[in-house]
């Protein structure tokens, strides 16, 4: 599973390395058959089979993933959000990351102080505390948890917007654009379904399928010219991951998924044929060391 694969630089965020991201790729071909979801199925070789996912569809994944991908002929999995390009809303997770990195911790947490009355954060932001930085640590918790979307985006947006003035040109240079995700479709990687606005499951598989997943899927075929087969669920599902594992496969099913990427840790067998576990490239132990 990776999320940004860059040169560290954007402090807001923990991107692999591209030289890990290629050590990673010499052990897995030692040691797998990497292949795209659809052929997980075909008849095995010698060795076990591993698919390469990739969440949130940013701009490095493009410009950088892709191109090492591709010159070494690498299978890989990529999905796609289309709310991005269909209502021009940046997702709150993505506002947190870019904000975090073009401003100082500092100066995001004033902010929040001065709008909105902060007394519960210090002691609540407990679940931040691998990071380092106190105010990071405030930042984080505050801005995905305590705070509402609404106040939240009444943080973010304004300061993001005095950076790149509109939120097209934000969304050109942070996500993979159209033109991008055809020139992906073309070289054999495999797309599927991440989501509409990177929301977690909301507890109703029905709605959740028409809100998050059906329009995506849809705007995949008419931009790209296929019917995706395969889902990753933004958040991993989010707090409701375990009623959405059980709840949200037949409907996945009745619309033509072939099955799902969750976030849990761990490899996959004859009896986990739908929702697939993964391994985070930034939590290597299952997979060595690449330090
Ligand atoms: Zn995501």
């Amino acid at each position: 599973m990776y999320h940004y694969v860059q040169v560290p630089g954007l402090k807001g965020i923990h991107p692999l390395h591209p030289d890990l991201f290629e050590k990673q790729l010499d052990w897995v071909l030692q040691n797998y058959e990497v292949v795209v979801p659809d052929d997980l199925e075909k008849p095995r070789q010698s060795k076990p089979r591993c698919v390469i996912t990739f969440d949130d569809a940013t701009k490095d994944q493009y410009e950088i993933a892709f191109p090492i991908l591709k010159s070494r002929g690498i299978p890989a999995y990529f999905t796609f959000m289309s709310g991005i390009f269909t209502n021009r809303k940046v997702p709150v997770v993505h506002l947190v990351h870019a904000a975090l990195s073009f401003f100082t911790d500092e100066e995001i947490w004033e902010e929040i102080c001065s709008k909105f009355d902060t007394s519960q954060v210090k002691e609540n932001s407990q679940i931040y505390s691998y990071e380092p930085d106190i105010y990071r640590r405030y930042n984080k918790y505050a801005l995905n948890f305590y705070l509402s979307e609404e106040e939240s985006r009444s943080v973010l947006e304004p300061k993001l917007i005095e950076k790149f003035q509109t939120w097209d040109r934000f969304i050109e240079s942070y996500y993979i654009n159209l033109d991008e995700w055809k020139v992906i479709n073309h070289a054999g990687m495999s797309i599927g379904v991440h989501a509409v606005d990177h929301k977690p499951y909301c507890g109703v598989a029905e709605r959740f399928f028409a809100n998050e997943i059906k329009p995506c899927k849809q705007f995949i075929q008419e931009h790209l010219g296929f019917s995706p087969k395969w889902y990753t669920p933004a958040f991993g599902g989010g707090t409701l991951y375990q009623d959405m594992i059980l709840k949200l496969r037949p409907v996945l099913e009745k619309e033509g998924f072939a099955g799902g990427f969750t976030t849990l840790a761990g490899f996959n067998d004859e009896n986990n044929r739908f929702w697939l576990n993964r391994f985070d490239c930034n939590r290597i132990p299952p997979v060595g060391n690449f330090e």
